[in-house]
């Protein structure tokens, strides 16, 4: 199937707390992001949902959802998430709770607006728009509606920015989403994922923790360079191993001019829990993300399993 691309957006309405973002990332300073959502809320005692993650929290356990957004803008983040990874219309259609999609993803928005104006800091919101679902099985002509509709409640509630969270999904899926941010004018991000394959190429992909599985998709280069002719906001390697993300930094900067950066997991996924493996200490990873610094990468976080402890401990490299 053929996608037609709508023109690069150059310019987008920057919100007063974007601006700051941009000014930095213009000054090539350093960007914190939050860390993983669903693994802190866990920690803190929330329940996680079967089917829905940790998606349901906000509606359930907002003053959770705000704590750990609280938590995060403590620990030194510039951007915090709003916990709509896994509340995507396609993924609250599948589970059925069709009627509840502008409410969980509303709610979700102003849960985290709550944190930022109880802390009083100036920290960006980025709406989380994401493939969690049932997406394979669609088609991607079938998705669009879903982005469209998750994209146009995130930015009617007022996030700062949106962050396309293209984890474990292959390129025509990114390149939709990519092209369904067009239609909203407000800066977007795109995070995708890689693995390294066994002749040790970096490639767009993920490793499926549920059944084991790893899927590779296309060499991370080829990604890449088709993602920035429709794309030129940042790039983010994100939901990936540590050392997969560093390799993949280094593809990004070669391949790229724009905005890099990196939000990596720890540990994995045994539905619906994220488990910690306890192999890298707060220090360590603090050691990683200045390499990652060194080779080009200026937006830092973490995603599944990296929590307040490792953003905490990289903040001390905004400058
Ligand atoms: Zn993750």
């Amino acid at each position: 199937m053929e996608i037609k691309f709508a023109p690069l957006q150059i310019a987008r309405n920057n919100t007063v707390s974007y601006s700051s973002i941009h000014e930095k990332l213009e000054n090539k300073k350093t960007i914190i992001l939050d860390g993983g959502m669903g693994a802190e809320l866990e920690k803190n005692g929330a329940k996680m949902d079967e089917k829905m993650w940790c998606g349901k929290c906000s509606v359930d356990h907002p003053e959770l959802v705000r704590k750990i957004h609280e938590d995060y803008i403590n620990a030194g983040a510039d951007v915090i998430t709003t916990n709509t990874y896994s509340t995507t219309p396609i993924s609250m259609r599948q589970y059925g709770y069709e009627d509840s999609i502008e409410d969980f993803n509303r709610k979700s928005v102003q849960v985290a607006k709550e944190a930022i104006k109880n802390l009083n800091k100036d920290v960006a919101l980025a709406g989380s728009v994401s493939t969690f679902g049932n997406f394979y099985k669609l088609g991607v002509k079938a998705m669009i509606p879903g982005f469209d509709e998750q994209l146009k409640i995130l930015s009617g509630e007022g996030v700062d920015l949106i962050i396309l969270e293209a984890m474990s999904s292959q390129a025509d899926i990114v390149e939709t989403m990519l092209n369904c941010s067009t239609k909203i004018n407000i800066p977007v991000w795109l995070s995708v994922s890689c693995v390294t394959n066994d002749q040790n190429q970096i490639m767009l992909g993920y490793n499926d923790t549920i059944d084991s599985d790893t899927h590779v998709y296309e060499n991370f280069e080829i990604s890449i360079n088709n993602f920035k002719k429709i794309h030129n906001g940042p790039i983010l390697v994100a939901h990936s191993d540590i050392k997969t993300t560093g390799k993949a930094i280094k593809t990004a900067r070669e391949n790229f001019d724009g905005v890099i950066g990196a939000y990596p997991n720890k540990g994995y996924y045994e539905k619906p829990h994220w488990r910690f493996i306890d192999d890298m200490t707060p220090d360590d990873y603090l050691n990683e993300v200045k390499t990652w610094i060194k080779d080009g990468a200026q937006i830092i976080g973490g995603c599944c399993g990296i929590g307040v402890d490792e953003i905490k401990a990289i903040s001390i490299l905004k400058n």
